[in-house]
C-alpha cells in the first residue's frame, strides 16, 4: 500500500530519514466469512448470499487470534465477503481490540445501520472501510443492486456521525473511471477520513503499447489528477488521507512527479520511498481466508500456504520451503524481464506477482501491470 499523503507531506514538510524499523509481524487481513449480500462484479472472493460450508468456528477465530498476538501481528483486517454478516462479528471484534490489535473493518456499508450502529461504535475500530465503486448507478450496476450507493452512503455517514474514522475504497476500471472526479468530491461533501485507490489486477498486453494501452493512459490520468487532489488538501491543512494499493509502481510514478514539481526534493522522496521499499505481499502484508487458508496477500487465493486448522500461523507464516514464500521474502526478490532490469526496483519491489502468474503463469515475470515507460524506469 502506497501511503500518499504521507509522501506528499515528505514534500511539503520533509523529516529527517531516521533507520528503518522492519514490523515484527505481518498486517492480516482476514475473510471472517465468505457470505456477502451483494455480488460485485470484480470480487476477488467470489462470494455469494449463501452460507459456505467448513467456515473457521469462532472458536477456531479465538485460538488462531491468540496465536497472531502472540506472534506480534499488529493489525488485523475483518473482512469477508460482508463481515457484518458473520453472527459473531462483534465478539470477535471485541475480542480482538481487547487482545490490542489495531481493527479495522472492511465492509459494502450497506449493512451498517441505526439498528446496529451504537454496536459498531461501542467496539471502537479504528477504521471502517466502506468499498464504492462510482456514484449512484455506476456503483448500483458493479454492485448489481439498486439502491447499494445511497445505502453505502447511509452507512459512511452513520459512522462518521458516531466519530468513527471511516473511508472509501474504489476499484478504478474503464467502466467506473468517468466517476472519479466525483468520487473526490464525495470526499469533502461527505468529509470522509480516507480514500483508497485500488488498482484493478489488469495484465494489459504484456510488455507492448505501454504508452497507447487505453488502460495504462487511464490510469496515468487518474494518477496525475490524485496527486494534485492530495496536495491541494495538504495545502490546504484538510485532513484527507489517500493511499492506493495493488500497483507499486504508482510511488516511482509519484517520483516522477516529484522530479517534475519539487525537483529539489527528489532525493529525499527517493530516500523515504526506498525506505517504504514497495509491495510488501508475504512480508508485511498476509491473509486467512474463511476457510483458514493462509495467502501471501487477498488476490493469491489459488496459493494456500498451509490452513490454520492443520498448523499456526506463526509456523506457516516464517516457512520458506513454499517456493512463492522463498521468493516473496527474499531480498531482492529474484525478478525477471523489465523488473529485474528496472532502476527502481527498490522502491516498487517487482510491483503484484500476481499479475505476472496469471499473464506469463511465472510469478517472477515482470509485472505486465506496470503502466510506466522505458525511459521512465531507466535513471
Ligand atoms: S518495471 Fe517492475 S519494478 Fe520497475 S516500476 Fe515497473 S513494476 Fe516496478
Amino acid at each position: 500500500m502506497f501511503r500518499l499523503s504521507q509522501f506528499m507531506r515528505e514534500v511539503l514538510n520533509p523529516t529527517p530519514i531516521k533507520p528503518t524499523r522492519k514490523p515484527a509481524a505481518p498486517v492480516v487481513i482476514w475473510n471472517l466469512i465468505r457470505r456477502c449480500n451483494l455480488t460485485c462484479k470484480h470480487c476477488y472472493t467470489t462470494s455469494a448470499d449463501i452460507d459456505f460450508p467448513n467456515e473457521l468456528s469462532t472458536e477456531t477465530i479465538f485460538e488462531v487470534m491468540d496465536d497472531l498476538k502472540d506472534f506480534k501481528v499488529p493489525v488485523l483486517i475483518l473482512s469477508g465477503g460482508e463481515p457484518l454478516l458473520h453472527p459473531d462479528i462483534f465478539k470477535i471484534s471485541q475480542r480482538a481490540k481487547d487482545k490490542g490489535f489495531y481493527v479495522a473493518l472492511s465492509s459494502n456499508g450497506t449493512l451498517i445501520t441505526q439498528d446496529n450502529i451504537q454496536q459498531i461504535a461501542d467496539i471502537n475500530y479504528q477504521y471502517v472501510g466502506v468499498s464504492l465503486d462510482g456514484i449512484g448507478a455506476t456503483h448500483d450496476a458493479f454492485r448489481q443492486k439498486k439502491g447499494s450507493f445511497d445505502a453505502s452512503i447511509k452507512g459512511i455517514q452513520l459512522c462518521r456521525e458516531h466519530g468513527i474514522k471511516a473511508g472509501i475504497r474504489y476499484t478504478l476500471t474503464q467502466d467506473n473511471v468517468q466517476d472519479f472526479p466525483a468520487m473526490l468530491q464525495l470526499m469533502d461533501h461527505e468529509n470522509i477520513d480516507k480514500f483508497y485507490l485500488s488498482h484493478l489486477n489488469y495484465g494489459g498486453r504484456g510488455n507492448k503499447n505501454r504508452k497507447t494501452d487505453a488502460f495504462f493512459t487511464m490510469t496515468r490520468d487518474v494518477m496525475d489528477t490524485l496527486f494534485e487532489q492530495c496536495l491541494q488538501w495538504e495545502k490546504d491543512g484538510v485532513p484527507r488521507e489517500i493511499v492506493t494499493g495493488n500497483n507499486d509502481a504508482d510511488a516511482v510514478y509519484f517520483l516522477h512527479w516529484v522530479a517534475k514539481n519539487y525537483p529539489h526534493r527528489y532525493e529525499h522522496i527517493q530516500a523515504k520511498l526506498e525506505q517504504w521499499g514497495g509491495n510488501a505481499s508475504g512480508v508485511n502484508v498476509a491473509n486467512i481466508d474463511n476457510l483458514g487458508h493462509v495467502h501471501p496477500d487477498t488476490f493469491w487465493w489459488q496459493h494456500s500456504l498451509g490452513s490454520v486448522k492443520d498448523r499456526p500461523f506463526s509456523e506457516i507464516w516464517p516457512d520458506t520451503s513454499d517456493d512463492l514464500m522463498a521468493g516473496l521474502k527474499q531480498s531482492p526478490r529474484p525478478l525477471k524481464g523489465r523488473c529485474h532490469s528496472c532502476d527502481f526496483q527498490k522502491i516498487c519491489n517487482g510491483n503484484t506477482r500476481v499479475r505476472a502468474q496469471q499473464v506469463y503463469a511465472d510469478a517472477w515475470a515482470e509485472d505486465p501491470g506496470c503502466y510506466l515507460t522505458e525511459s521512465e524506469i531507466t535513471v
